[in-house]
């Protein structure tokens, strides 16, 4: 049990069920429904449900939500069970809801033998038109009064595949005037002649969440079943269904969904980014999605560590990006080796440095922990690709790195002093000329000369090459599905920048080779972010996504 933190309020109501002997050990299940990856709002619960679990005695199961055929599909129950794994935690059983189907019926069978369920004729149009307002009462159905064998005989003949989508429904029989619209006769099965990605062409009734939900949780003995907020109205029902079956009493609590800024989360919307080509895939680096946060380079602790400080909410907030980056950064500081990789390259000649000449020099794979995780060699020679900012024809005043008469230090290397440079015929500076001084060498640096900047570098000589994703918000707006008009519409022209060739240190070369033995091995490359290797990487041709800058750049921006 924590001790150092305290309880938020689902853990607090599980503590007391314990001191109280309510239950030997608690129950948790996540219940995706299978049509769409997860993303960072389910990580959350996931955490809460997972976690509940790891501190309290007991187990989570996790459980497809399976009763819609439409749109669930085989690949995405993988996915799901990749991510959850990929984030660290274990599941004790997995279950399909489907698996319930045949219990699902025998129990729907029991409540219209109890007089509790009818089989209604009208079409959903009309039902709606029933339904009535949160002031004024529903209208009972015509067939609301028929015998019970009656309703068992058009069960029967619903599920043997008589009638037609949409003509018949099986409905609770509670009551059309209750303050609870959900109580006004819910819809407990609808007729669906469609193919269940496990079940196939067996069922052609299927169960409406609210009848498929609380049942599984009984099935199960779950505990406590965490859900989001807006299945507060639901509560009603499902305890209802609960008493009248005489099965399990799993409770029902609600915590608010967790949404993050300048993106979207929700499986439907996520969807048409792929299907519409918005983005490559459910994986791509910009998504909000588990898959695209780990192929942008995002560690399961990072993603562990913010699902724990934001906790849950009684109330639905926005949480902020930058707070995800915050905690990836965090884990990368400590764990990325550090490397030189020019983006924007221009070619600094170090006009007194012997042509031929070549030296090793030695860089830390990362000053942040004890023994540096070792060393490698960074070739150094005559001619450097410099990164174009880091030069200015007119420099400011508080400009430490180079422009003419000024002193910069090359990491790992030696201070220089910018002489001269070379522009074409259009006016661009295509070459600078510097002078180096021998005795400034980083570690042995006897020259006295003190500089206020440290630039990176790499040999030209000796550079390999490397396309660089460079990634940024996916949309230009902090509540994309709250502005005018299409969502798609505040999509950010860039959030994706290529850059086709950068130079990166020799050692560098390796990185896709050696994933094979560090899976989780990630980079820094100096002054420019935190980037890990993407799978679209090939032995010929390394593709570096970037997963982070080095600090925040949106915060100030935002306000
Ligand atoms: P979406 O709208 O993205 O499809 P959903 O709620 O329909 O979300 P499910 O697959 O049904 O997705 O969700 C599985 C579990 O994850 C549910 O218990 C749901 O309440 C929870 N969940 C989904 N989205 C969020 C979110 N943004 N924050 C917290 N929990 C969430
Ligand atoms: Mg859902």
């Amino acid at each position: 049990m924590s001790e150092e933190k305290s309880l938020n309020f689902i853990e607090e109501i599980v503590e007391a069920d314990l001191r109280e002997g309510k239950y030997d050990k608690i129950i948790t299940r996540f219940p995706p429904e299978p049509n769409g990856f997860l993303h960072i709002g389910h990580a959350s619960s996931i955490c809460l449900n997972f976690g509940l679990t790891e501190k309290f005695k007991g187990y989570t199961n996790l459980r497809f939500d399976d009763t819609n055929p439409v749109t669930e599909e085989t690949m995405y129950v993988d996915a799901i069970k990749k991510d959850i794994a990929w984030l660290g935690f274990r599941w004790e059983n997995e279950h399909f809801a489907s698996d319930y189907f045949d219990t699902l019926y025998a129990y729907a069978v029991k409540l219209i033998e109890k007089g509790l369920a009818y089989v209604d004729d009208l079409s959903a149009e009309e039902l709606a038109k029933q339904k009535g307002t949160p002031t004024e009462p529903g209208v009972n159905s015509p067939f609301r009064d028929r015998s019970v064998a009656e309703n068992l005989d058009l069960f029967e003949r619903m599920k043997a595949g008589e009638f037609a989508d949409g003509s018949h429904t099986l409905r609770a029989k509670i009551d059309m005037a209750h303050v609870n619209m959900i109580m006004r006769d819910p819809i407990l099965y609808r007729i669906k002649h469609a193919k269940h990605h496990r079940t196939g062409d067996k069922w052609c009734v299927y169960p409406m969440y609210d009848f498929a939900h609380g049942q599984s949780d009984a099935i199960e003995h779950v505990t406590h079943s965490v859900c989001t907020l807006e299945f507060v109205p639901h509560r009603d029902l499902y305890n209802w269904l609960i008493e009248k079956l005489e099965i399990y009493p799993s409770k029902q609590y609600e915590f608010a969904r967790r949404n993050v800024n300048f993106t979207v989360t929700s499986k439907r919307k996520l969807l048409q980014l792929v299907n519409e080509k918005f983005v490559s895939g459910w994986d791509d680096p910009r998504m909000p999605t588990i898959s695209g946060l780990r192929r942008r380079g995002f560690t399961p602790s990072s993603i562990r560590n913010f699902c724990e400080r934001i906790g849950i909410a009684k109330r639905d907030n926005l949480i902020e990006y930058s707070l995800l980056e915050f905690f990836i950064r965090e884990d990368l500081n400590k764990t990325s080796w550090r490397r030189m990789a020019v983006l924007d390259p221009i070619k600094m000649v170090i006009t007194n440095y012997p042509e031929g000449k070549e030296e090793l020099l030695r860089g830390e794979n990362n000053p942040e922990v004890e023994g540096h995780d070792g060393e490698r060699e960074i070739p150094f020679s005559r001619e450097l690709w410099i990164e174009r900012e880091d030069f200015m024809e007119n420099p400011p005043k508080k400009f430490f790195r180079l422009g003419p008469g000024l002193m910069s230090r090359l990491k790992h290397a030696y201070i220089v002093r910018c002489d001269d440079f070379v522009k074409d015929a259009e006016g661009n500076v295509i070459e600078i000329h510097c002078t180096y001084f021998p005795e400034s060498k980083s570690g042995e640096d006897t020259s006295g000369l003190k500089v206020k900047g440290t630039m990176h570098w790499v040999s030209v000589k000796h550079a390999k090459t490397a396309e660089v994703r460079l990634y940024d918000r996916l949309f230009t707006v902090e509540e994309p599905d709250r502005e005018e008009g299409d969502f798609k519409d505040y999509i950010n022209p860039e959030s994706l920048v290529v850059i086709k060739k950068a130079y990166i240190e020799p050692d560098l070369a390796n990185a896709q080779k050696q994933l094979a033995e560090h899976p989780d091995r990630r980079y820094q490359f100096i002054r420019k972010g935190y980037f890990c290797v993407d799978k679209d990487s090939t032995d010929e041709h390394l593709v570096f996504n970037r997963t982070a800058t080095l600090k925040d750049t949106w915060a100030k921006l935002v306000g």
